[in-house]
Parts: C-alpha cells; sequence; structure tokens
C-alpha cells in the first residue's frame, strides 16, 4: 500500500479503523485537552508526527485545520494494541474512557 496512511474521512475518525494502525477495531477513547495535550495522546497511539495536526482537526471537527485555544474532545477509534503501547486503555465502542490532563491543585 503506498498511500498509506490514508487520509481521515470527513469525521476524522476512520470509520471502523483504528486512528493510528488503521487496522479494524471496536474499540476507543476520547483525548479531552487543549492542542498540545490531545497532540501528545495521539502521538503517543503512534500518529506520525505530521499527520497529526490533520486527525486532530479532523477529529475535533475543525477539518481546516483551526483550532480552537480551548480544550476539546478529540473521539479517535484506537485498538487494543496501539493504546497499550500508549500505556492507555480502549473501551468497546461507544463506551470509551475519556482521557484528561492533570489538573494542578491548588
Ligand atoms: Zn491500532
Amino acid at each position: 500500500m503506498s498511500d498509506f496512511p490514508p487520509p481521515p474521512n470527513i469525521q476524522g475518525n476512520y470509520t471502523g479503523s483504528c486512528v493510528a494502525c488503521m487496522k479494524g477495531t471496536n474499540t476507543g477513547l476520547v483525548l479531552v485537552g487543549d492542542a498540545a495535550f490531545v497532540s501528545a495522546g495521539l502521538i503517543a497511539l503512534g500518529i506520525p508526527q505530521h499527520q497529526v495536526q490533520f486527525v486532530l482537526a479532523a477529529a475535533t471537527g475543525h477539518p481546516d485545520g483551526e483550532l480552537s485555544a480551548g480544550e476539546m474532545p478529540a473521539v479517535v477509534r484506537a485498538c487494543a494494541s496501539c493504546a497499550r503501547r500508549a500505556k492507555m486503555e480502549v473501551g468497546l465502542w461507544p463506551t470509551v474512557p475519556v482521557y484528561v490532563p492533570p489538573k494542578p491543585r491548588s
């Protein structure tokens, strides 16, 4: 396959496929945070750095690549093996775990 990975679909979720390895999966997770947090999570899952901005834009509903400065939910399908590599867990779609950055306590 010379065209790997394929561009995300209009929902940015490669419907039915792991966002990192493109294998079909029925599991996923949600990253909720600012662009830096969500990007780090996507990179940890195995998405190449140069692809992250596109996945991020699509997964958060900003296909133009325009990202809000605040928190955003990025819902992605991810298979168990990619999540395990990222030290994250997945849930059976659509009951998926939500990851948020640790909040400093004052
Ligand atoms: Zn995967």
